[in-house]
């Protein structure tokens, strides 16, 4: 047994981030809490005032009895007790400038915060205290969490679990040439602190998932969407109905992008406006379908300014609204959005009342397994070996003329994925046909497709063109 003292969000970052803490053999609520600031030195001096005094804002609960009216500091307590530190309440809002102040040094860094009347000192305290989320560190991410560590704010969760690809770099400005293979993550913690020590960056090297999503959430004040796929999209958006939390949303495709907030109180959310996520691979991927490097700069920093408005609560946020940007006509365009009563999860009757299954709801699983077990696949070492050999095989391209300028096998035939069903009369089923793309994803679905409609000597080229790259001749570039 011992005496539990919960600690205040605002106090949480002098106590590694504890929302309570255990004591022993305490019989007073003085020296429980000497005890607590005993363990968190940190504390000591939000606590109490430079005569050892406890601050006037701090009120010590006992159950649900406010120990100034027992016996104040002496108030006996014993194995098994709860305490409660609650700081006062002035104004509708727990009172930050007490509890958080800034140090000379970042009253030095934010001055341009602080003459600007909008934000000022009671902003730049704000910024301090608020908890940001940022689902995702990629594309959007970069921009997003380079902004609001620069911004001040205080504390930054990240959550990604994957390492620095050659590739990202086009656009993912948080990570550097050296950093190439190393965790996302690391890199990320190192540079946003390096940028500016005031900020107190968490990280979450996992795959955000329906077990997880929720807890994560639940110390974060907002939750920024930087994601790049349908499911942990949906998965944001509910968790954050679910919690009552800001979901504050971007995605970008090719040279367009969109921006939003969601989750607001009386807004809509991101299930308002797409009930349901369109089939898999409908909407390829920026792997896919690519994107412009400078477009999830554009986007994550319109994140970042949506962010910062909301714990200011200045301006007019993207809330109800659905902000288009097209980079090749550089232009802006809104669209209201209102909120569904019908909505699933934020409506009147929401049938999502928990977290779901949404590798399932849209549609991945399915898309992943289905068609790369089915189909039988060459190696790129065995074909080569047919080829040397003189083997008479029809090598299908069935990628985008873009990848095929980058780079092709020799004697290959393209024929882009969609077109395949139109051209079918061009190809000889007779004749024995090796299919490939750049993964041996899109390939393995034309193969099925084409033993469907009876082609019998068809394969699928076992890790397209990375693998053939890999196994067979370097000099085929990877992209
Ligand atoms: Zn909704």
């Amino acid at each position: 047994m011992a005496i539990t003292i919960l600690i205040p969000s605002a106090l949480q970052s002098y106590t590694g981030n504890q929302s309570e803490a255990q004591v022993h053999g305490a019989t007073t609520v003085g020296e429980a809490l000497q005890q607590l600031v005993e363990t968190h030195p940190d504390l000591r001096k939000h606590l109490y005032n430079e005569q050892g005094k406890l601050r006037s804002f701090v009120n010590v609960y006992l159950g649900d009895e406010d120990t100034r009216y027992l016996q104040g500091l002496e108030t006996p307590v014993k194995e098994g007790d709860t305490l409660m530190i609650v700081p006062s309440i002035a104004g509708g809002s727990p009172s930050v400038a007490e509890s958080v102040a800034l140090t000379n040094e970042e009253i030095l860094r934010y001055s341009r915060h602080l003459i600007l009347p909008d934000v000022a000192m009671e902003g730049q305290l704000k910024l301090k205290a608020a908890k940001v989320l940022c689902v995702g560190a990629g594309g959007l991410g970069s921009p997003l969490a380079l902004y609001l560590a620069a911004a001040g704010v205080g504390t930054i969760g990240l959550v990604d679990f994957d390492v620095v690809d050659f590739t990202n770099l086009q656009r993912q400005v948080l990570y550097t040439t050296g950093d190439v293979g190393r965790p996302k993550l690391q890199v990320a913690k190192e540079r946003l602190q390096s940028m500016n020590p005031n900020v107190d960056v968490r990280t979450y090297e996992t795959r955000l998932t329906r077990e997880n999503a929720l807890e994560i959430f639940a110390d974060y004040d907002i939750i920024v969407d930087g994601t790049d796929n349908f499911a942990t999209r949906y998965l944001v958006n509910d968790a954050c109905a679910l919690l009552g939390k800001p979901n504050v949303y971007g995605s970008i495709f090719r040279f367009e992008g969109q921006a939003s907030v969601f989750g607001a109180k009386d807004g809509p959310c991101y299930r308002c406006l797409y009930p349901e996520p369109p089939p898999p691979g409908l909407v390829p991927s920026c792997a896919e379908g690519g994107v412009l490097g400078v477009l999830p700069g554009v986007i994550g920093t319109i994140q970042a300014m949506e962010t910062i408005k909301l714990i200011l609560g200045k301006g007019e946020p993207l809330v109800g609204r659905l902000l288009l940007f097209n980079a090749l006509k550089m232009q802006f365009r809104e669209l209201k959005l209102r909120r569904n009563p019908n909505c699933p999860v934020c409506g009147e009757n929401p049938i999502i009342r928990e977290l779901i299954d949404y590798e399932e709801f849209c549609g991945v699983r399915g898309e992943e397994q289905a068609p790369t077990q089915a189909v039988e696949e060459i190696t790129p070492a065995e074909l080569k070996r047919r080829l040397d050999a003189g083997g008479d095989i029809f090598l299908l391209d069935v990628r985008e003329p873009v990848e095929w300028n980058i780079c092709h096998l020799g004697g290959a035939t393209l024929i882009p994925m969609n077109t395949v069903p139109a051209r079918m009369h061009e190809l000889d089923s007779a004749r024995e046909m090796v299919v490939y793309c750049r993964s041996g994803k899109r390939s393995a679905q034309i193969v099925a497709f084409l033993k469907a409609a009876g082609f019998r000597r068809v394969k699928n080229l076992q890790g397209g063109i990375l693998q053939w790259s890999d196994e067979v001749d370097p000099t085929v570039p990877k992209y």
